[in-house]
């Protein structure tokens, strides 16, 4: 399996919109990573005119009032420690990075959907435990018959994971944007390439 990580995109002077700005806890570790804490430009700025926030980085992106410009933040850390939940919500991204992106019976990526492992009709819950991804084609030849019927089997045993688990699978899937000043914060426990 070849996993390509895509080289972070620098967008200096971009637009205010594509500015998001990454949210460390007091601890310098993102306040979440599934789904990755981001704030948008106008949450960032109003955080910082409340006093709950220190700047960390900025982009070179400005925007003005009629009488100041700030430059926009990039990185922000919260003033107060919130405790990180440790168990990562239930979602269908979730579901995905715990499955690596690829169908629970053949492996294949492409047109990924969600199939119940007991099916609904028959009970089966829509949790961590019972949802795996599944390509349509799967989707479609399983349907509503349970697996020794089917005769298809997930490659593993669908589980709730915790978030060391979705953390190990996520650095194979970085978020498609990443800017430069995210990176001291995001993979910092990265093994060092020699
Ligand atoms: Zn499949």
């Amino acid at each position: 399996m070849t996993v390509h990580v895509v080289p972070p995109l620098v967008r200096e002077n971009a637009s205010p919109e594509s500015c998001p700005a990454l949210v460390l806890n007091a601890d310098y570790r993102p306040l979440s990573y599934y789904p990755l804490s981001l704030w948008s430009w106008q949450d960032t700025l109003k955080a910082v005119f409340l006093d709950r926030v220190n700047i960390v980085s900025e982009y070179d992106t400005v925007v003005r009032s009629p009488t100041s410009e700030f430059r926009l933040p990039s990185v922000v850390s919260l003033k107060t420690y919130v405790q990180p939940s440790r168990h990562p919500a239930f979602t269908r991204f979730n579901v995905f990075l715990r499955d690596k992106f690829s169908c629970q019976y053949c492996g294949d990526r492409d047109e990924l959907t969600f199939d119940h492992v007991v099916p609904r009709s028959k009970g089966g819950l829509t949790s961590w435990e019972n949802v795996v991804a599944a390509c349509s084609c799967c989707n479609l030849a399983k349907g509503d018959k349970m697996p020794a019927v089917a005769k298809m089997f997930p490659m593993q045993k669908p589980f709730a994971p915790t978030v060391n688990d979705l953390h190990r699978n996520g650095r194979l899937f970085p978020p498609n944007y990443l800017h430069n000043s995210w990176m001291d914060y995001l993979y910092w426990d990265t093994e060092l390439e020699t």
